[in-house]
């Protein structure tokens, strides 16, 4: 890229930050950020975002595409977590210790559909490992007595989301990048942003990452919506995510440091931005108090709710034309597969991949 490119970010999210992170390095860029709310308290759906980097998870919902995307992330997430820790001087809690799937007795038949599901699908066969009792009671042994058949899904890690995002910001700052929050971008066109306020900036690139809040100018974007509990637990502890197989939703619990954990399950199909609803807070306690009764005396720190953006397909977007550039999306897998879209964004920027270019000028690529 030629060292002179200005380039406007609309949106300071997960991706926002991200590539603004990734242009800025070498300073070969002159890198704005523009944020409509806060940069240090974000709305944006990654400061509520579980934080898994879950493959395989993914892959019984999805298609191919969005594991290998999720490999291809995978395997570059551990470099920049280091590039990020030692350049912010933070610690960020990323954990690679796989992740487990449990079910209980009634329920061990989702645990075999979702067995045949993923292999059918292309799964790596070592990645998925069957583990009865010993096997669980080793994994994790604070899991109830009576949880007896699992998937240890080998593969899978977790980062803690806001330490992440905390992180990029702060090297942003370092790096001179200018922040610009409270500036809410009304339009992203080619090579100029026009922002709510009536002012228009310019610059040889635009990059769109405003999620959910570029719907006006990206049809079938829409938010799905999702919600977090945060509790904290003096007796019970789990190593790695462990995701609860249900007939009506997938509790998925991940720990955090200081005694807590994260829990969530909802996907609902509503842009609601509204906070937890009681029915989601008693179906979120209910499912986590039977994987250890203990944690009926976990204390709750937080609840939060977010939308996930997501388009009509649920496939991650990147749209190319010269001088605007629009990514987004990331839907329920945003952390998953952030790192290859935005690789595959730069690229095409750069106009180095000649091929990616190729297809975002025609419009939408699905996972590249
Ligand atoms: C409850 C929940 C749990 C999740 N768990 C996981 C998980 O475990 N693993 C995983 O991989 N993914 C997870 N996700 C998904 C992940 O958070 C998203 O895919 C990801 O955050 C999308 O990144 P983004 O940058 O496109 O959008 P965002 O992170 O939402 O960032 C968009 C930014 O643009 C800003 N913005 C919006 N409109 C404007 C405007 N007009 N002008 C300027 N700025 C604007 C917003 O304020 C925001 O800061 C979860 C999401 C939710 C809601």
């Amino acid at each position: 890229m030629k060292s002179d490119r200005r380039i406007l970010i609309a949106g300071g999210g997960l991706l926002g930050r991200l590539l603004a992170w990734r242009l800025s390095a070498g300073g070969h860029a002159e890198v704005t950020l523009l944020e409509k709310g806060s940069l240090d308290q974000p709305v944006a759906a990654a400061w509520t975002a579980a934080g898994m980097l879950a493959p395989l998870s993914e892959l019984a919902d999805c298609d191919a595409g969005i594991y290998e995307l999720g490999l291809d992330s995978l395997a570059i997430w551990p470099d920049w977590i280091s590039e990020l820790e030692r350049d912010s001087g933070q610690t960020i809690d990323f954990n690679q210790r796989g992740s487990l799937l449990v079910a209980h007795p009634q329920d061990y038949h989702l645990l075999r559909q979702f067995e045949s599901k993923v292999r059918f699908k292309g799964a790596d066969n070592r990645a998925v490992k069957r583990v009865d009792r010993g096997g669980i009671q080793a994994l994790e042994p604070d899991l109830a007595q009576n949880i007896n058949s699992g998937l240890f899904l080998t593969e899978e890690a977790a980062l803690h989301s806001r330490q992440v995002l905390n992180a990029l910001l702060k090297v942003l700052r370092n790096r001179g990048v200018t922040c610009l929050e409270h500036r809410e971008v009304e339009r992203c066109l080619p090579g100029r942003v026009c922002l709510s306020a009536g002012e228009t900036l310019e610059a040889d690139w635009v990059i769109d990452t405003r999620g959910t809040g570029a719907s006006r100018e990206l049809s079938g974007l829409r938010g799905v919506r999702g919600e977090v509990m945060l509790v904290e637990s003096a007796e019970v502890r789990f190593q790695r995510p462990v995701r609860l197989m249900h007939p009506r939703y997938q509790l998925y619990v991940v720990p955090r440091p200081g005694n807590q954990l994260l829990i969530g399950a909802t996907e609902i199909e509503s842009e609601d931005y509204s906070p937890v609803s009681l029915r989601s807070s008693l179906e979120l306690s209910s499912a986590l108090y039977a994987l250890n009764p203990s944690l009926g005396e976990a204390r709750i720190l937080e609840s939060h709710s977010n939308c996930r953006p997501a388009m009509a397909d649920n496939q991650p977007l990147l749209q190319a034309e010269s001088g605007l550039l629009r990514i987004n999306g990331l839907y329920r897998h945003g952390f998953l597969i952030a790192p290859a879209m935005v690789n595959r964004a730069l690229a095409a920027l750069a106009g180095t991949d000649s091929a990616v270019l190729a297809k975002a000028t025609q419009g939408e690529i699905h996972h590249a």
